[in-house]
């Protein structure tokens, strides 16, 4: 860790000289954990400068200009990993690069922040979370490297695959009544969370029986909310936000990882539909502040870390352009991340970051010294 980054954190951290040399006594009495809390959300899909904090892309992301004068703005993020969705997530959860199987198949080579802090806090299993739109995140949340691994991670959700998984079986089991009867969708959902852990859209680590209903009904309230909602929500992002606020309403998790997805959409080469998603990130991301604000558990201790996870081709590049994200030019490893809550500068700076500075970023803000990272923690979000 570079020596600002180790100042921050000891400040945090609440430690006025180097635990190293402080008595345990001392360590134990300063050390006591802050009450600071972190959601880390993927703006995410893929999406260019320009049709984001660009001149010509600020009027499809409203809500986050006009939060941006009370947040920090970092204006140059660079991502140096493999510009792939899995590969570049895992990269900021873990704070290093990653190159692993890209379709979820694989594990981070190395802890992620979930397994990190719930090791050195011994906090709770309901304290760490990723609330996913992308079906193959399913592995996000821990690695298999020894001392830490399976069942030490975050709870992964992926909502969307989870509705999706009951409207299949809908399909299959019973066609005459089909996907249009909600209330047989709702009931094969049920029969998902009850059936089993693995694979099908949810990895809950098990905290005893009360806590599995418990998270059941937690789960079961956002999806229901979701088909019967007021807001109508139509998109798998929109599926993880609500499933997200219910989390952070019934478990009020410290370390949380929100991942959008649905602006990758471009791939199927239709522009207005990308913007559309843009457009819709932003609000829900707007909407995910309203909730930091309101909710009492969060207020006044949080810290949103929003940011692209990688951009997409630029237009030069005629074979492709906005459609994908491989080429490795500037306008997919460029992006920006915008910090907004507790704990910052206000402002903007042009100095470069990158996605694995995250993960250290936020293990400082929750107290916890992080193991060996590429990345390291961004002083201007830990004052
Ligand atoms: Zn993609």
């Amino acid at each position: 860790m570079r020596r600002l980054a180790k100042r921050a954190f000891l400040k945090l951290a609440g430690l006025a000289i180097a635990d190293r040399i402080a008595p345990r006594w001392v360590r134990a009495a300063q050390a006591a954990p802050s009450d600071r809390k972190v959601i880390i959300v993927t703006f995410g899909g893929g999406c260019r400068y320009q049709e984001t904090f660009a001149p010509e892309g600020l009027r499809n992301v409203p809500r986050l200009v006009a939060l941006k004068d009370s947040g920090m703005f970092f204006k140059n993020c660079v991502n140096d990993g493999v510009l792939s969705h899995y590969n570049s997530t895992s990269s900021i959860v873990t704070g290093n690069w990653q190159r692993v199987d890209d379709f979820g198949f694989g594990w981070a080579a190395s802890p992620t922040i979930f397994e990190q802090y719930r090791k050195a806090r011994r906090v709770a299993a309901t304290d760490a979370w990723a609330i996913c739109t992308n079906k193959s995140f399913a592995s996000i949340g821990e690695t298999r490297q020894r001392g830490f691994g399976e069942g030490k991670g975050a709870n992964v959700v992926l909502p969307k695959q989870l509705l999706l998984e009951a409207v299949d079986e809908v399909i299959k089991r019973d066609l005459d009544q089909g996907v249009a009867n909600r209330e047989n969708v709702l009931s094969q959902l049920e029969g998902i969370l009850n059936a089993g852990y693995e694979g099908i859209g949810w990895t809950i680590f098990r905290g005893g029986r009360q806590l599995d209903r418990q998270i059941k009904q937690t789960l079961k309230r956002g999806l229901v909310e979701y088909i019967y909602g007021p807001e109508a929500p139509s998109s798998g992002d929109e599926l993880t936000f609500f499933v997200a606020r219910e989390v952070m309403r019934e478990f009020a998790p410290r370390l949380m990882l929100v991942n959008f997805w649905d602006m990758d959409v471009a791939h199927w080469g239709a522009y207005s539909l990308y913007l559309q998603a843009v457009t819709k990130t932003d609000r829900l991301c707007g909407m995910l502040w309203d909730e930091v604000r309101e909710n009492r558990a969060y207020r006044d201790k949080t810290t949103l870390l929003i940011v692209p996870e990688l951009g997409r081709d630029g237009d030069q590049n005629t074979a492709n352009g906005f459609l994908n994200h491989r080429s490795g030019d500037p306008s997919c490893r460029n992006v920006w991340m915008l910090a907004l809550g507790a704990g910052l500068e206000r402002g903007e700076t042009d100095r470069p970051i990158a996605h694995v500075d995250l993960g250290a970023t936020a293990l400082a803000m929750l107290g916890v010294h992080p193991l060996e990272m590429q990345g390291e923690a961004i002083r201007e979000v830990l004052v």
